[in-house]
């Protein structure tokens, strides 16, 4: 059986607690592969082996850091066919998805290339008489990232490759269930020319967060996952007074206007809800139609558009999505297909208990439609995070622009419409953090930032783009006089530039 260990000063380390984890192939529902399961131990050595890399790390002039990261981007074009056949063996999405995955991430690598035109600081000449001021960015020191199943290659990019950039040591702790691919990233950067020790990865589970959250040698955590762990994450790590940004779950509302071109609205949402079986936080799990006419049709031709979708293995050409990550993750989403039958919504299409020919014990689940879902619906309120689109009626775009806005997430958003004044108001007043408009999965590319608003996101500073650059950085400001030989008054008043 494959082991999948830490990656510490450059090095493949077993670890000392003999408790593992399950890796799991989701076509074929088989264990593939352990994983090692850290302890306090391992996470103190890696800060140990970040601690002596960093300093010298932080002191290469950022245009040869820039260079290590475009040799990484060379490596990960070159090697994206093996990367995207493993991530999808552990993640279950089909191959072209996982490209999209790497892909995705590849391009925060290509946005810190520009490393150092981003850490250009800012001059203030004359600021007083004889004074100037300028300030820099430096990089905090030893930070760790803690990342979700649903994207291994893209988020751990999001946060190792402005942290690296800016001249951080990072420790990674990928999700358990496909922990692979993070340790291939790690390789690839020491490859890249990355010091031992600049990039490593503490496999494991709440014992190795924890571990991080209390470490007084690690400065931020950067988190991405479900929201009461990103809550817990964020409470901890800043009691312990670390820097925490930390993403939470989504549920996002896709809106459409009777005046949207409803062939591409059916396309559009069928790709975004259904698409790497819903496990995206940017999927749109929730349609409104807006009047009785527009959601009459939407549901007809959303049913039509269904029943050709193909679920099938991650290496079928033909698979629109494969299966779930785990068993007990589809039973969670079968469940919630339980609950919005038993809370009086219309299931039109049921994906429970699907199978595919071939492979039966694989997680997969088939697509679900449910009509006439109600705000008061828990099946509504809660993340389900699987192929299951919900419809709720509104009678118009006031009362369907409430309904994200009220929702206790707040990540993504879409409207669909050929309004352009209707879509202009929606974009300024919705309480949503990042919004569509006729773009069904509005993620925000390398070089703007990523975050969403309420419960999908605690902290203050999104993931890259200039906000990642603030966040694995601090502001250091000099103000300065060079002498001129004649003595100054004494002053016991604070110090003015008048
Ligand atoms: P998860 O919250 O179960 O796990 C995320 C990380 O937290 C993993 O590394 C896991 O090992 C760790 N963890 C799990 N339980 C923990 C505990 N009790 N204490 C401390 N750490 C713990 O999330 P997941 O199932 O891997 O990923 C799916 C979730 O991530 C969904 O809710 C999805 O919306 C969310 N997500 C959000 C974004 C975003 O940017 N907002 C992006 C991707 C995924």
């Amino acid at each position: 059986m494959r082991h999948v260990h830490h990656f510490i000063a450059g090095k493949h380390v077993s670890g000392s607690d003999p408790r593992t984890g399950d890796i799991f192939d989701p076509g074929t529902g088989q264990v593939q592969a352990q994983v090692c399961m850290g302890t306090p131990a391992e996470l103190d050595q890696a800060v140990k082996a970040a601690l002596a890399a960093q300093p010298e790390w932080a002191e290469t002039n950022p245009q040869r850091r820039a260079r290590v990261m475009f040799r990484f981007k060379e490596l990960l074009e070159a090697n994206m066919d093996e990367l995207a056949v493993l991530l999808s063996s552990e993640h279950g999405k089909v191959i072209a998805d996982s490209k999209g995955d790497i892909q995705r991430g590849l391009e925060v690598i290509e946005f810190a290339c520009g490393i150092p035109h981003l850490l250009k600081g800012e001059y203030s000449q004359g600021a007083g008489p004889g004074i100037d001021i300028y300030a820099m960015r430096q990089p905090l020191g030893v930070v760790a990232g803690i990342t979700p199943f649903n994207f291994p290659a893209m988020i751990p990019m999001w946060m190792f490759g402005i942290a690296l950039a800016c001249g951080n040591a990072f420790i990674l702790k990928p999700s358990e269930k496909d922990p692979s691919v993070p340790v291939r990233l790690a390789e690839l950067m020491l490859e890249a020319g990355a010091p031992e020790g600049i990039l490593n990865v503490v496999q494991g589970d709440k014992a190795v967060v924890d571990a991080i959250l209390t470490h007084d040698d690690i400065r931020a955590v950067s988190f991405v996952g479900s929201s009461d762990i990103a809550h817990y994450v964020y409470s901890t790590g800043t009691a312990n007074a670390k820097r925490v940004q930390a993403m939470g779950g989504a549920k996002n509302h896709g809106i459409i206007l009777p005046d949207a071109d409803m062939d591409q609205v059916v396309a559009d949402i069928a790709g975004a809800a259904f698409g790497s079986a819903g496990e995206r936080c940017m999927a749109l799990p929730v349609a409104v139609p807006v009047g009785a006419e527009t959601a009459d049709i939407f549901v007809e031709r959303m049913r039509a558009e269904i029943d050709k979708l193909n679920i099938g293995v991650a290496t079928d050409p033909d698979a629109h999505f494969g299966p779930v990550v785990t068993s007990a993750h589809r039973q969670r989403i079968e469940n919630y297909i339980d609950m919005g039958v038993k809370e009086g919504a219309e299931l039109v299409v049921d994906g429970r208990g699907a199978t595919l020919q071939g492979h039966e014990d694989g997680f997969f689940i088939g697509p679900s439609m449910f009509d006439r879902v109600t705000p008061d619906m828990q099946s509504y309120k809660d993340e389900i995070f699987g192929p299951v689109l919900q419809v709720v009626r509104a009678d118009s775009l006031e009362e369907a622009a409430r309904l994200p806005s009220e929702h206790q997430y707040g990540n993504g958003v879409a409207l669909f419409t050929r309004n352009g004044l209707a879509a202009r108001e929606f974009a300024t007043k919705v309480n949503v953090g990042m919004v569509g408009i006729n773009v069904p999965i509005p993620v925000p590319v390398a070089y703007h930032t990523f975050g969403g608003w309420k419960r999908s996101a605690f902290g203050d500073i999104n993931q890259h783009g200039v906000e990642g650059i603030r966040f694995y950085t601090k502001t250091k400001t000099v103000t300065q006089r060079w002498p001129s030989g004649d003595v100054q008054d004494q002053s016991f008043v604070i110090p003015t530039m008048g």
